[in-house]
């Protein structure tokens, strides 16, 4: 199957109408989770913690939570206790491999921050591109950030690389919380969507929060004093609402990023640049990696297409066929692994630990 996304998976349902003649229902954003409850914004600005209603739990649910950050819920409030008594249809969500069940990190935000770091940490181009397969995937329109750009003198391969991006219709923004480029740009880009922060920790996602909403200061911490002793950072997505309007999500470290039960045949299609050439190969279950007359290799090889995002693809679809991912924070910091730049092929590196899974060993179709 071609098809993008999932069918038949529009995400939970509680129970329809959250119960008959009881207290008016009001519909809000969930930004925050506990074990028992949720807390949910209402559309006056008002916030409330709820509690979550025994009819949401499902055992067959193939989520490990009933309610995730960023669903729509509707919330009875009886006896001044409110409690969320529907979730309302996802429209996408992000998410990690939990036990065979998936954890949603967010649902239904509007885009997706893949922010990267030009230097220390170096950038890591697989890394991006992962994150962007997970967001397209989700059906969260992707824009690439490079941050800490005042960190390097030559940007003439960033350039190009953004370049790549930009060719495939994407936001794709330089930015310094240093000497502020970009971030202008990005503040417009940002104001009145929510809008999900994912890339490994140390790249400045909260600095260029801060940077775009200095009223919020939220708090940043030197790479030096997490990477010594593994410092876990964003374990949960914490929602910050945005002085000009919508949400900033930041998200936990980009392992967490499983893309559950991809067909490798479809992996594609989530490669804007890849996917327009699909149709064009010999075999209809091409995976454009050994078959012959494969339209993908050929226009890569004829510089059409991006060789560099082309390993990508590779790489994450060679991950695929390995181990199942589990997502785990503390590997997030585990950022020095020079694997990456080793080849397409060598099924060994980082980046393979952190794949999309869809792997043998998960149980869905
Ligand atoms: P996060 O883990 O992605 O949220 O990263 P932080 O925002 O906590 O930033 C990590 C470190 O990078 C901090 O020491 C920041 O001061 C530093 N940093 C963030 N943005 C920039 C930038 O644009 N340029 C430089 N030189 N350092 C930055
Ligand atoms: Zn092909």
């Amino acid at each position: 199957m071609r098809g993008r996304g999932r069918p038949g998976r529009e995400g939970p349902r509680g129970r329809k109408g959250g119960g008959a003649g009881r207290g008016a229902l009001r519909e809000g954003l969930t930004t925050a989770l506990s074990v028992r409850h949720a807390v949910v914004h209402f559309p006056d600005g008002s916030s409330e913690r709820c509690d979550l209603a025994p009819s949401l739990f499902r055992e067959e649910s193939e989520f490990t939570r009933p309610v995730a950050a960023g669903d729509r819920v509707r919330v009875e409030t009886e006896r001044g206790r409110s409690r969320i008594v529907e979730v309302l249809p996802r429209r996408g969500w992000l998410s990690r491999l939990r036990g065979g069940k998936e954890q949603v990190i967010v649902a239904n935000v509007d885009q997706v921050l893949v922010v990267g770091s030009a230097a220390w940490p170096r950038f890591r181009p697989r890394l991006s591109d992962r994150l962007i397969v997970a967001a397209e995937r989700a059906r969260f329109e992707p824009v690439v950030v490079i941050n800490k750009i005042d960190l390097v003198e030559d940007r003439a391969a960033l350039e190009e690389r953004l370049a790549v991006y930009r060719g495939m219709g994407y936001l794709a923004l330089a930015t310094s919380t240093t000497t502020g480029e970009g971030v202008d740009v990005l503040r417009e880009r940002l104001r009145g969507r929510i809008t999900a922060a994912a890339g490994p920790s140390g790249v400045g996602k909260s600095s260029l929060l801060n940077a775009i909403d200095p009223t919020l200061q939220v708090k940043t911490a030197p790479i030096s004093d997490r990477w010594g002793k593994g410092v876990h950072t964003t374990v949960k997505s914490t929602f910050h609402p945005l002085a000009g309007g919508g949400w900033y999500v930041d998200t936990p470290g980009m392992r967490s990023f499983a893309v559950a039960g991809l067909d490798p045949a479809d992996l594609a299609v989530f490669f804007r640049d890849l996917a327009p050439f699909v149709d064009a190969c010999r075999f209809n279950s091409c995976t454009h990696d050994h078959e012959p007359e494969c339209a993908v290799k050929t226009a890569v090889v004829q510089g059409k297409a991006s060789l560099d995002r082309y390993r990508s693809y590779l790489r994450i679809l060679r991950g695929d066929k390995g181990a199942p991912v589990d997502g785990d924070d503390e590997e997030d910091e585990d950022l020095d692994d020079e694997a990456e730049d080793s080849g397409a092929g060598d099924g060994g590196g980082e980046d393979d630990r952190a794949s999309p899974s869809g792997a043998p060993s998960d149980p869905r179709p």
